[in-house]
């Protein structure tokens, strides 16, 4: 990849994306998925920009949304709405309210009180909420605590016994049509086994609840799968639907999966350039105009990212730490990397930022969101047009 020609034509700091790769990963998840019937469904909040989420749909993908913004992203970008799941803890009224009249595929509910307030909704509008339990099946994925959302002590889902109670109750009500179970228990997920029980557990749920003449037909797994940023050995997709279909024999069911930055975490390389080194005594800093606001993964999650100085042959190396111009002790994207000397201009390539990169960036310290180039057969494009201080200020009124 030519980054310096990109660097050049679009300036920096700059987010590109390889569509190329994100349609191979997706067409190696669909080709494992194939014996049986599934849905794909994106994670939006890994990379929601409208491109992104138009060319998944293009493949074939639905959308997986935790707001009602994201769900109208997918519908804007042409994700199908029968393809639409809406996940979250904390849905607002008028959320449901909108997912019902854009009648999606299903509202994915994470407490008894929320499932209330969906039937009273749906009411309202005369309509039946089709409706999935998201279960806790409290298995620890082995991930970062803050991206760790099956256990007991996360805010997410409903204990096994909640969610039988819930599904009784909703293939009762005349305004809710139960039929979905869905699990989701962390991400960067390097290990199959958290998964490979989490799908017996639903499974056998789904047989209960056959027994009780409740007949589930989406078998949702979340998304999850882990990505290689450093050496982390990774799942392969066909291991990974295995693992998931030993436990489904004798359901006739929709497997549908929601993976996030399994699609698009290495398609992504965050470009930025160098502004200044200096010293503190013997720390080394390489100053660069990127920032934490920018990419936040590092700060947030102690998140381990490559780090490379494009096209330099320069062989006096030594140890360094890598850090934004903003305000903050925790403004930085590595601590302590080998890097070449490097001067004002050079080009640093941050690696596998196609995930929660730009999605979690801000305007902090009054820094313009960096702009989003897309790399599709050879050719590339803006996706997403650089914030100027313009764009910043534009809903704020000053007092006059
Ligand atoms: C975040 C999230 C995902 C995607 O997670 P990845 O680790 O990016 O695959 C899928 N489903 C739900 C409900 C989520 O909250």
């Amino acid at each position: 990849m030519d980054f310096k020609s990109l660097a050049k034509e679009y300036g920096t700091p700059l987010y590109v994306y390889d569509f190329d790769y994100i349609e191979k990963q997706f067409n190696s998840l669909k080709e494992a998925f194939k014996a049986r019937k599934s849905l794909i469904c994106y994670a939006a909040k890994a990379n929601s920009n409208l491109s992104v989420l138009k060319h998944v749909a293009n493949l074939g993908a639905g959308c997986d949304c935790v707001s009602i913004g994201e769900v109208k992203r997918a519908l804007y970008a042409g994700v199908a709405k029968y393809k639409i799941i809406f996940s979250g803890v904390g849905k607002r009224d008028e959320e449901i309210q909108e997912a019902l009249k854009e009648d999606i595929l299903m509202i994915n509910l994470e407490s008894e009180e929320e499932m209330h307030r969906v039937e009273m909704i749906a009411k309202e509008l005369n309509k039946i909420a089709r409706i999935s339990i998201r279960v806790n099946p409290n298995i620890d994925p082995k991930t970062h605590p803050y991206i760790s959302t099956g256990l007991h002590e996360n805010k997410f889902g409903v204990d096994l016994d909640s969610a039988k109670r819930m599904y009784i109750y909703a293939k009762k009500s005349a305004y809710l049509d139960p039929v979905g179970t869905h699990f989701h228990i962390g991400s960067q997920i390097t290990d199959i086994n958290p998964f490979k029980e989490a799908s017996k557990v639903l499974a056998d749920l789904v047989r209960n609840l056959k027994s009780l003449d409740i007949e589930i037909k989406f078998f949702d797994i979340g998304g999850g799968i882990g990505i290689r940023y450093k050496d982390e050995s990774t799942i392969q997709p066909y291991d990974y639907v295995q693992a998931i279909f030993e436990n489904l024999s004798g359901l006739d069911v929709t497997v549908t999966c929601e993976p996030g930055r399994f699609l698009v975490g290495n398609s992504g390389y965050f470009l930025t350039k160098v502004l200044y080194e200096k010293r503190n005594e013997d720390k080394r800093f390489v100053i660069v105009d990127g920032a934490m606001n920018d990419l936040i993964r590092p700060t947030l999650y102690s998140a381990y990212h490559e780090i490379e100085l494009v096209g330099s042959n320069n062989e006096q190396i030594s140890k360094a730490d890598i850090v934004g111009p903003i305000c903050e002790s925790g403004d930085f994207f590595a601590k302590n990397i080998e890097l070449p000397q490097t001067k004002h201009n050079d080009l640093l390539v941050i690696k596998s930022a196609g995930a929660y990169g730009f999605t979690m960036s801000s305007n902090y310290n009054t820094r313009g969101r960096a702009a989003e180039v897309a790399l599709q057969n050879g050719k590339s494009r803006v996706i997403r047009a650089r914030e100027t201080f313009e764009d910043m200020i534009a809903k704020e009124v000053p007092y006059l």
